[in-house]
């Protein structure tokens, strides 16, 4: 039985291996399309191609999992500009990035508005957001926006964490 102020510690608390970790929750989502206008001539292209992409977003933390979308989509080909490309998903992620537009700004902003060192904030991602975000990762994007506050201070280690969290965080 819970009672106020009392919490039960994280379920992955002491898990050294990552297969014991929940499996994540998949959603599917679909950017694929028959046509899509060029984004340079703006010439109806018909598909190419489906491809298909796999992107880490937040999980769900009364189930306890993470969530990862499947997102599907076209390819097309201009034959007017001779080039490939592909439907619009920049609403949910950069080109080639593997985390969603949301799991980005929560951690820029955990860094940057909190001011947590870079292994809290992917411990605390991973804590009540259920998303694995090596610490590495999330230097590379505040870096990347530039906009850092105060000094983050990377070498103090969370007090609690899995140890495979740690053990992956350790270079
Ligand atoms: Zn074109």
């Amino acid at each position: 039985m819970l009672y106020p102020a009392v919490y039960p510690p994280d379920p992955t608390l002491g898990i050294t291996d990552p297969q014991m970790l929940p499996s994540p929750k998949f959603v599917l989502r679909s950017r694929n399309y028959p046509h899509r206008p060029c984004p340079k001539c703006r010439k109806s292209c018909p598909r190419d191609r489906v491809r298909t992409r796999t992107l880490h977003d937040l999980g769900d933390p009364l189930g306890g999992r993470p969530r990862d979308i499947h997102l599907t989509y076209s390819q097309h080909y201009c034959v007017r500009c001779r080039h490939y490309f592909t439907a619009d998903m920049s609403g949910l992620a950069a080109p080639k990035a593997r985390y969603t537009h949301r799991v980005v700004a929560l951690a820029v902003r955990l860094v940057v508005e909190d001011g947590l060192p870079y292994q809290a904030a992917s411990w605390h991602l991973w804590r009540d957001h259920r998303v694995f975000v090596p610490f590495a990762t999330i230097q590379n994007w505040v870096e990347a926006g530039g906009e850092k506050g105060g000094r983050p201070d990377r070498d103090r280690l969370p007090r609690s964490g899995p140890r495979w969290l740690l053990g992956i965080h350790r270079r």
